[in-house]
């Protein structure tokens, strides 16, 4: 399931409120830009829910950070 508009831009401002700017790693650029789509990981213990993860990805250099939604306090349901 995507991302809402208004859960990316509340991803933007959590991220906006830890780091000032938000900046690639790899790079230092911080064009940073919150992605719509989820990227799901599944995991080695079957009986384990699969973690779902939010993309930030470096529209400079392409790096990609992933976010954990319950950490941000985003609820994905
Ligand atoms: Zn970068």
């Amino acid at each position: 399931m995507p991302l809402t508009p208004d859960q990316q831009r509340a991803v933007a401002n959590h991220l906006r409120s830890r780091a000032q700017p938000p900046q690639c790693p790899i790079c230092g650029a911080s064009n940073m830009v919150v992605q719509e789509e989820i990227t799901v990981f599944s995991t080695d213990d079957e009986d384990a829910p699969p973690e779902s993860r939010i993309s930030v990805v470096c529209k400079y250099c392409g790096h990609v950070l992933h976010f954990s939604p319950s950490a941000i306090g985003l609820s994905l349901e």
